[in-house]
Formats: structure tokens, C-alpha cells, sequence
């Protein structure tokens, strides 16, 4: 088995284009409706056309001023608007905020942990340390301090979000959290006690971005591999036939060929690069996957630098744990080979399958075999969190 104690996941997001236009008809929706009452207000202020156009501009100026970070609210005739991010001229996008968004079809808890009230407190912090002192007071982490100020604020409440939920369902141990410039390959990792955070690819989260360098070119990569063996094989058939005149090439050399093309389209068509839930969850989907491999070291040691909390644990337990960790490895075998893959990183190491198909159980999401639900089922029914 592969070890490996740093870990990457980057999930993007799904249906770019159809998030983009309907950001655009919501923006253009919010636009009108504000200049309206802009446009009202003044009317009523002054009869003088040409003062009516200084005042818009004018208070159009004062909501960039007031509009530092992503997450930003003011108040219009009793909605809330809030900053969803910048254009190129980094004028804030204002976007009205739904008071009770329910998801349909939804059919697990995540939604009702995350309507909870406290929840909504973290929806309240406009500043980013109130965010590590939020996390220590609910046991989330083991120090109140973070670099939080290296991330902006919405990112921060998908993050600290996502650290609640899998706190209230899985109840692990406090952890570390460290907010720095990583590698730029890397967004986050874990081990049993501690989440690093890149913070260069959150401050401020860009989702197409991500999803640009994380989707689109993986997809490029894979084409490219297809080609590339395509290539590789006319050589071989040429050779071959030049060596050996007039005779083809043998089975098995065709066999091998086909099967190799057959594994690469599969690949490019079939998997997704990362496993993420939704184009709302890409940032809170990174931490559910890096919790993934803290909860697997807290309860059976399974990853990093080996079994963390062997000595405080009784005999038949850390046997019970063994167990789960070779029965982990054994399906992992049996997932590479049965072609049901959720995503290529999925496939990397027994460590990562069990990050990636967490994300997947805990959104109970049914492209996940049944035989890994059950297991997770049996895992977390067993074992206790400890650091
Ligand atoms: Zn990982």
C-alpha cells in the first residue's frame, strides 16, 4: 500500500455555462431593480435632471467603497443584497439573498445541519477571526487562532461550514487548522490532527477558474493520451510489418492495444477528475474529502505516518481497527478492477479512495457502489474518533 501523508483534492464545479447565465439574468434582474429604486428616490429629492445623474453615480460609487469582500451585504427597500464577487474592474456583483434556500430533491441531513442555527451565526461574521473563534467554541479545532485573514469571507463559511457538519455527524477530534501559501498543486491536505489550506486559491475562491485548471484541462490531457497512444500503436504496426512482411500483427499484441485505447476512452469519458456534489459545494467538498482522511486517521490510524493512537486504545479494538484498515485495502483492489470508478483520484491509493468515496457517502450520492457504502456503514458504526 501506497503512504502518503499529504493530500490533494481540488473538486470543481459542475455546469459552468448554465451558472453563468443564470448569475448574469439574477445580476441583471438585481441591476434593475436597484437602479429603479435609485432612480425613484431621486425623483423625488430633486427636480434637476442633471443632478438626478450625479446622485446615481454617486451612490453607485459609495457601494463599491462599502463593498471590500465577497459576502458584503446592504439592504434595498427590506431585501438583502450581498457582494457574489468582482467584475474585471472589480465592481462588486450584487446578488439577492435567499432567506430559506431549500434544495430539491434533497435527500440527506446536510441541509438541515446547515440551516442550523449555528450555522446561521457563522452567516453572520462579517470579519474572518470570528471564524477559528466560532470553530474552537464548537470543539472544531484546538486553537482559536487561524491565518484566516488570508481567505475571504465566503470561502470561510463553506469551510468552516463543512467542518460543522462532518463535526456534528462524525464527531471528530479538534484538529489544527493552518491557513498559508502552499505548493500550487496542492489546495488543501490532512492528516489525523491538522487541515492546511491553500490560501492562494482562496482569497477570493474562483470557482471557474478552479474548474478551468482542474477539469477542462485534465480532459485535454486525457484526449491527448488517446492520441498519443493511437500514435504509438501505428508505429508498432509498422514495424512489426516491416520486420515482417506480409504477416499481422498477433492476437495478443492486438488485444493489449485495443484494451489500453478501450481504458484511456473509458477514462476520458467516464470519470471525473475529482468527486464534488454540486457547483454550490466545491469549496465545502475539498474539506469533506480532507475530513475524509482525518476521520481515517482518528479512528483506525490508517493514514499518514501510521497508527496515531494505538497506545491509548485496547487490544481488541486496535485488532477490530487493523481489520477495517485491510478490509479498506481489499475493496479498493476490487473497485481498480470492477470499472466502477467515481473519480481518477479515486483510484490513486487505499488513502485517497477512502477521501474520495467519503465525499461521496456523505452526500449520499448513488454513483457510489453499494459494497463502499456499506463498508463506511460498518466503519463508522465501529469505531470511535480519538487523536
Ligand atoms: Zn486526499
Amino acid at each position: 500500500m501506497t503512504k502518503k501523508s499529504k493530500h490533494f483534492i481540488p473538486s470543481p464545479y459542475k455546469v459552468v455555462t448554465d451558472y453563468e447565465n443564470e448569475f448574469i439574468d439574477e445580476w441583471n434582474k438585481n441591476l434593475s431593480l436597484a437602479v429603479d429604486n435609485v432612480l425613484k428616490y431621486i425623483a423625488k429629492e430633486t427636480a434637476n435632471a442633471i443632478k438626478k445623474v450625479n446622485n446615481i453615480d454617486k451612490s453607485l460609487d459609495i457601494d463599491i467603497e462599502k463593498a471590500h469582500n465577497i459576502g458584503d451585504e446592504k439592504v434595498y427597500q427590506g431585501i438583502t443584497y450581498y457582494v457574489s464577487g468582482f467584475n474585471s474592474k472589480h465592481i462588486p456583483l450584487w446578488r439577492k439573498k435567499d432567506k430559506k434556500k431549500k434544495k430539491i430533491g434533497s435527500n440527506n441531513d446536510i441541509d438541515k445541519i446547515m440551516s442550523s442555527p449555528e450555522i446561521e451565526k457563522l452567516n453572520t461574521l462579517k470579519y474572518t477571526a470570528g471564524f477559528s473563534v466560532w470553530a474552537y467554541d464548537n470543539k472544531i479545532t484546538d486553537s482559536p487562532y487561524a491565518d484566516n485573514v488570508l481567505v475571504d469571507v465566503k470561502s470561510l463559511r463553506l469551510i468552516y461550514g463543512a467542518l460543522y457538519y462532518i463535526k456534528k455527524k462524525y464527531n471528530f477530534q479538534p484538529i489544527k487548522i493552518r491557513i498559508l501559501p502552499l505548493d500550487d498543486k496542492k489546495t488543501m491536505c490532512a492528516n489525523g490532527s491538522i487541515i492546511e489550506i491553500n490560501s492562494k486559491f482562496f482569497c477570493p475562491f474562483d470557482p471557474i477558474k478552479y474548474w478551468n485548471n482542474t477539469h477542462i484541462k485534465y480532459k485535454e490531457r486525457q484526449r491527448d493520451a488517446i492520441i498519443e497512444a493511437n500514435e504509438e500503436i501505428k508505429k508498432i504496426v509498422k514495424e512489426f510489418s516491416l520486420e515482417n512482411p506480409g504477416k499481422e500483427l498477433p492476437d495478443y499484441q492486438k488485444n493489449y492495444d485495443n484494451l489500453c485505447i478501450y481504458n484511456l476512452v473509458k477514462r476520458y469519458k467516464e470519470f471525473p477528475c475529482w468527486t464534488y456534489h454540486s457547483k454550490d459545494s466545491v469549496a465545502a467538498d475539498l474539506v469533506i474529502h480532507e475530513l475524509g482522511h482525518v476521520l481515517n486517521g482518528q479512528c483506525t490510524g490508517a493514514i499518514g505516518y501510521g497508527v496515531i493512537n494505538r497506545k491509548e486504545r485496547t487490544d481488541e479494538y486496535n485488532k477490530m481497527a487493523d481489520s477495517l484498515n485491510e478490509e479498506r485495502d481489499k475493496i479498493f483492489k476490487r473497485y481498480c478492477e470492477g470499472g466502477k470508478i467515481i473519480s481518477e483520484y479515486s483510484t490513486y491509493n487505499p488513502d485517497e479512495f477512502f477521501a474520495e468515496c467519503f465525499v461521496a457517502y456523505v452526500h449520499k450520492d448513488k454513483k457510489l457502489p453499494d459494497y463502499i457504502s456499506k463498508y463506511f456503514d460498518k466503519y463508522f458504526s465501529k469505531t470511535k474518533p480519538l487523536r
